[in-house]
């Protein structure tokens, strides 16, 4: 048992947990880039973006944040937070000052959360959030056939679609597929074991097995589901050792006739480095494409979303949002909630004008506007999984010689920057090597189709991002 816990690893069990529990729009708008900063005696430090964030977290989540902080640090019944961002990694260790027994209690009245503190529990809680259903997905042609695969999936489990295997761009309904499928199969079979996590959180989880030597524990408790759900296994890109261990669960489960759900923001041929072995079982199922809505079904979410909500708004506004937020449904679902949380707390109906301003910020033809040499960095790094800082140094590591091409091909493609300009962001290059490594992929594309559709797809994060 893992006797101690730092402040990071307490804010991403408390995040996690949020994550799941309250919708993703209201996760990203309220709890991206917060921070855990220390404990003061009984209270939580919590660093956040802005003075928005602060109010929101200090008086609309402020019990459900002590409440989960308390599964792993009982003696903490308050909250603060500060503006600002975390310097660096919090090392603060924050000793167990509760007693054993204490946590004992702790572990067996709290029920969803075994992150930190109750490592050793054998069934591990499964994720899954009701608020995801079939009912409430609003099927449109972008998103047809994953649905239709899904529901295939939720009625025979196991069967036909094994691996089902969902990708597309960012907040286009992958998770809500996930989460419904394995809610619709728990609701047929209750005793059935499912579990749904991200790759990310996997991968950390196991890490952390793997550090406390207990890796096989962590396999087997995995092998004894009978549905598991692994979102954004992008995530597996050059993680060879989590890939290896992922790779003897897959086997495992998939053997026993259990059923896999992956989700993945890109094809599995696109994902750099994955093991050909796995890339040949994410292809080996189902693959099911979701695309971005078209108007009709942008108005029809926002139509549905109201309705959940309880929430109404004039045609004229509903038009102009679903013409106006077209990249996908996660930034539709924010803007919705901007509104209504500004018009709840106003009590007056909101009109156009206001409704224009409010979401300038929001318009995806602005995002489009916007685009900086940073953020194409920022996406091709992350899409390669190396560092943005890597790509605009002088290092000659290998890993980095790919990316920085592509980043200097985009950078002249997308915003027309010049050679010696784009040497310039690149780790202080002549112009020429920038001219070489533009012409070099130029043509490489011409032939090489994984690549056309690496570039296709960091373009569109540009907008997502
Ligand atoms: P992804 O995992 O692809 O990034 P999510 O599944 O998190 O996207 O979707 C983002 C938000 O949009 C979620 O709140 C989800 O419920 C909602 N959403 C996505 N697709 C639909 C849909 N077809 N109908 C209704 N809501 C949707
Ligand atoms: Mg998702």
């Amino acid at each position: 048992m893992n006797e101690q816990i730092t402040t990071k690893e307490l804010w991403e069990a408390v995040l996690a947990e949020m994550e799941v529990s309250i919708s993703e729009a209201t996760f990203v708008t309220w709890f991206k880039g917060t921070s855990a900063k220390e404990v003061q005696g009984e209270k939580l430090v919590i660093m956040v973006p802005n003075v928005f964030a602060r109010d929101w977290l200090e008086n609309k989540f402020r019990k459900k944040i002590i409440a989960s902080i308390q599964k792993h640090l009982p003696q903490i019944n308050s909250i603060s937070c500060e503006i600002g961002e975390m310097p660096s990694e919090p090392k603060e260790i924050i000793k167990e000052t509760f007693p054993k027994e204490n946590r004992k209690r702790q572990k067996q009245s709290g029920q969803q959360s075994d992150y930190v503190v109750n490592k050793n529990l054998s069934t591990l809680p499964n994720n899954l959030n009701e608020r995801y259903s079939f009912d409430n997905f609003v099927v449109g042609s972008h998103n047809e056939l994953a649905f239709a695969a899904c529901k295939a999936v939720a009625n025979e489990p196991g069967k036909n679609y094994n691996p089902i295997f969902v990708y597309g761009g960012v907040g286009l309904g992958k998770t809500h597929l996930l989460q419904a499928t394995s809610n619709a199969i728990l609701a047929n079979n209750p005793s059935s074991k499912a579990r749904y996590i991200s790759m990310e959180r996997f991968a950390n989880e196991l890490l952390d097995a793997l550090e406390n030597k207990k890796a096989k524990e962590f396999k087997n408790r995995y092998i004894q589901m009978d549905i598991l759900a692994f979102d954004d296994v992008q995530f597996l890109a050059g993680k060879e050792k989590t890939q290896e261990e992922f790779f003897h669960i897959f086997e495992s489960l998939y053997q026993a006739g259990k059923q896999l759900l992956l989700s993945s923001d890109r094809p599995a041929k696109s994902i750099p480095t994955l093991e050909d072995r796995l890339r040949s079982r994410f292809e080996g199922g189902m693959i099911a494409d979701v695309n971005k809505p078209d108007l009709e079904t942008r108005m029809a979410i926002i139509n549905t979303k109201l309705k959940e909500r309880n929430f109404s708004l004039d045609l004229e506004i509903v038009n102009y949002l679903a013409e106006n937020i077209y990249h996908n449904i996660r930034e539709l679902e924010g803007a919705l909630n901007k509104i209504i949380v500004n018009y709840q707390l106003r009590n007056t109906q909101p009109v156009l004008t206001e409704i224009i301003d409010m979401t300038q910020d929001m318009l995806s033809m602005n995002r489009q506007k916007d685009l900086t040499p940073k953020r194409i960095i920022n996406s091709v790094a992350e899409f390669y999984d190396v560092k943005p800082e890597e790509i605009s140094s002088r290092s000659r590591n290998k890993k980095v010689v790919k990316p920085r091409q592509v980043s200097i091909y985009l950078l002249r493609n997308e915003i027309d920057l010049s050679f010696p300009e784009i040497g310039k962001i690149v780790g202080g290059r002549d112009h020429s090597t920038a001219i070489y490594a533009f012409e070099k992929i130029s043509e490489e594309i011409t032939t090489n189709d994984i690549l056309r559709n690496q570039l296709k797809f960091i373009r569109d994060k540009f907008i997502d991002y």
